[in-house]
Parts: C-alpha cells; structure tokens; sequence
C-alpha cells in the first residue's frame, strides 16, 4: 500500500528523550520557558480558533500585504462560507476582545499556536509553524513599550540566543506616515524604470514597504531616499533613545529608521528581533503599536501593542541546558504479579513530581529491558520481581553512572530516596 506523506512545509515534532538537541526537543522546551516567562510578567493565556472568517485577515492585516495576497489557506465550508486559517495571532485576538465586548478594558494577553502561510518552504520557514504572542490592549504609548523591551531582553537570556539583535523604529502618527509615504513616492516615481515588478506594485498599494526590498538595486536606491527620521516628532525619537538606553546594558538595540513590518496595521513603535545565524529568515520575532486596530474591525478605540515569536527559529538559534528532569525507568520482571507493581509505581510518581517514572510497557528479557533504559536516558532502573513484591522491596540500579552497583530498599528507604532526587 503506498504511505500517505505530511504535506510540504508542515513539519511533525517528536519529542526524543535520549537527545536534547533533536528540533521538537527543542520547541517543546521552548514553549515551557516562554509560558514561565509570560506569567512572570503576569500576562493571561488566550486561545482562539484555527479558523476564521476571511475578512477578519483582509481587514486587519490588510489586503496588500504578502500575507494576504499570496500565503492565505482559504477554503469555502459546506455551507460555502469563506473560512480562512490564522496566518497570526492579533486579528483574532482582537476580534475575540471585541466580540466579548471587552474592548473598554485592559489587557495583557498571551497566545501560543500553529499558524499556517503558504510560502515557499526553506530552513525556518514552514507552512505550518507555531508562534507565541503578546497582546498589551488599552494603554497609550510609553509603559508598554518598555515592558515590550523587557521581556525580550528577558527570553534572550532565559532561552541563550545566540547573537541577538533587537532593531527597533518608530513609523510617526497618520500623518507622519502620510507625509514620508508622499515624500517616498515623489522620490522613487522618476526612478521606476530600475524598479522591480513587486517594488513597482509597493510603490502603487504600501510605498512603505518599499523599504522591506530584498532587490540589491532597490536597496541602492534607498540609500539616498528621504528617511522617517525627518518627519518624526521629537517625542518619538526620544522613545527610541530612550529605550535604547535604559536597557543597554541588557541587550544590543539599534534604532533603524527603514525597519518597516510586513502587516499593514502597524502605526508607532515597531520592532524586530534578529539573529545572524539564522541565516536568510533573520527574524526570530516582531511587533510593534497598532492602535486603529480595534476601530478598524468595528470596536471601540483601543490602544494595543503586540508581538509574534517564532517559536522554531527560537529553537534554531537558542542554548538550552540540560536541564532534563530525573528519569527512572521501572523494569517488571514478574509474571503473576504484575498488577501490584504497577500500584508501586503509581505510588512512587506522587512521591516527588520532579522525577519521571517510565514503566516499561513490553515484555523482554531483564537485559533488553536495561539496554532501553539505557538508551532512553534514564538515571536509574527501579528493578521489581516476585521476589520484591513479596517482601515489599525495590532493586534500584543506578545506570550511567561509574558507581553502578545495585542496592535493595523496603518502601520507606525508596520513599526517601525519591524524595532526594532533584
Ligand atoms: P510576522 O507575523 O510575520 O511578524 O512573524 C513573526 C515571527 O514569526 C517571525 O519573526 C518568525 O520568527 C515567525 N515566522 C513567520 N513566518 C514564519 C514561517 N513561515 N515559518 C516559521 N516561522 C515564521
């Protein structure tokens, strides 16, 4: 029978115990730090259906970003309803907040969950991927900024990326964009001709995004062309600065007044966060100010600032140490009473929730059954047979380690010794 494959670009994550380093290790590890991070900074969970209205994505994220034009996963249902899903986060967390009328109040949200784009698949970039999201709703610039900062500095430690750099701009009010949108435009238009045919489409929707070019020439050309910095108010640089410098001491930031993101419902303070050895996908997250959001999608005014991580490119460029929890490996060698070693081994995983318990579930000789436990990475093996059940005892092995003689305990010396382990 021929198998039946993943689609392309959606990746399956199996956890391997015996190595840290396989990918899914890596995400799954990854997702823990960052819930421990989130509820550090006491945001709340949030969690939103896969699958929305189209519009919610043409309205939000908007109609001329590659997102919308090219990668949606968009379907008609039974009912031939146009059904889109997510390719992010914010328009649905938006649309909930707004649906549950709890947009005339504040929030600090978080989100984790697969997204799906359809583009082209290379290293760190996929059809299905996962990110996790911030959402600060109801508070005007300033604070939420720097509590922004903060946690990313906070991940780029907790998590050791490797050569991170937080860039960060700032794109003005509406008519500050308005302004160096006419001034791009009045720039680039007797320059067309060296344009190419996706910077000429920019330059007609979303002349910002110009500045987002991958083309050499196009990045030539911008190297003379009016930049925000000339149309910002003083306020907004002093933001940048002054963010810059309150946590230099945490992280690398650079002011960079051509960052520009891919989704149209940015306005104000914007950000990204790359590493170099990430190679082409650089960015590991993004965000920044969306404060017409909330009006845009029929709610009421609601200041917000947001950002989207890349959960598999953090796994790609982060240190984690082993900081793998204690393994024992439970080892059944009797026949007849089996049933009662299993309400040992339910009994000693209450003992201390630090330590794993793997009962082994296959039949197979004393050896086979130590040469798994090898290979799983466990600490030791907890070695029961007629004879232990009868007096109430445990042979317990110690396994990788030089010291691997073995020693029988009664219930209560186990009971101890399980409590020691870390
Ligand atoms: P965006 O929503 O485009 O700002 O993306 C936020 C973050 O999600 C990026 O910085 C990436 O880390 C991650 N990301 C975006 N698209 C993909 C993709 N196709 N595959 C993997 N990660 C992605």
């Amino acid at each position: 029978m021929e198998k039946i494959n993943s689609l392309t670009g959606m990746t399956d994550l199996i956890e391997t115990k015996a190595d840290e380093n396989v990918l899914a290790n890596k995400v799954f590890q990854t997702e823990k730090i960052l819930k421990e991070i989130f509820t550090n900074y006491a945001m709340s969970e949030i969690r939103t259906p896969a699958l929305e209205n189209t519009n919610l994505f043409k309205r939000s994220v908007g109609d001329t970003s590659d997102i919308v034009n090219k990668e949606l996963y968009t379907f008609s249902d039974k009912n031939d309803k146009s059904i889109t899903l997510r390719p992010e986060g914010t328009a649905s967390v938006m649309r909930s907040i707004i649906e549950k009328k709890l947009d005339g109040e504040t929030h600090k949200l978080w989100y984790l969950g697969p997204m799906w784009r359809y583009e082209r698949p290379q290293k760190g970039r996929y059809r299905q991927f996962n990110q996790a999201g911030i959402e600060i709703l109801g508070y005007p610039e300033g604070a939420p900024e720097f509590e922004m900062i903060s946690l990313i500095c906070e991940l780029n430690r907790k998590l050791q990326i490797r050569k991170p750099l937080i860039k960060i701009n700032h794109l003005g009010d509406s008519n500050t964009k308005k302004l160096f949108c006419k001034a791009l435009v009045d720039y680039l238009t007797p320059m067309k001709s060296n344009l190419d045919e996706k910077d000429l489409l920019r330059l007609d929707s979303n002349p910002l995004r110009i500045l987002d070019s991958k083309n050499p020439n196009t990045i030539e050309i911008l190297k003379k062309a009016p930049s925000i910095s000339d149309y910002l108010q003083d306020s907004s640089k002093e933001l940048l600065k002054s963010i810059q410098e309150l946590f230099s001491d945490k992280c690398e930031i650079q002011i960079d007044f051509n960052l520009v993101r891919g989704l149209d419902y940015y306005t104000g303070f914007v950000f990204e966060a790359i590493s170099e050895d990430l190679g082409a996908q650089d960015a590991y997250l993004g965000g920044g100010r969306y404060d017409n959001l909330s009006a845009q999608l029929g709610g009421k005014d609601l200041p917000a600032i947001g950002m989207a991580i890349g959960i598999e490119r953090l796994a790609l460029i982060s240190y984690q140490e082993n900081k793998n929890r204690t393994l024992i490996s439970f080892i059944i060698i009797s026949s007849n009473s089996e049933a009662k070693a299993y309400k040992i081994s339910h009994e000693l995983r209450s003992i201390n929730k630090n330590i794993d318990i793997d009962v082994q579930l296959s039949q197979g000789s004393l050896k086979s059954k130590l040469r798994r436990a090898n290979k799983n990475g466990a600490a030791y093996a907890f070695i029961v047979g007629d004879e232990e059940i009868e007096s109430k005892t445990v042979i317990i092995k110690p396994l990788n380690k030089e010291d691997s003689d073995q020693s029988t305990m009664n219930l209560n010396e186990i009971e101890n010794f399980i409590k020691n382990l870390s």
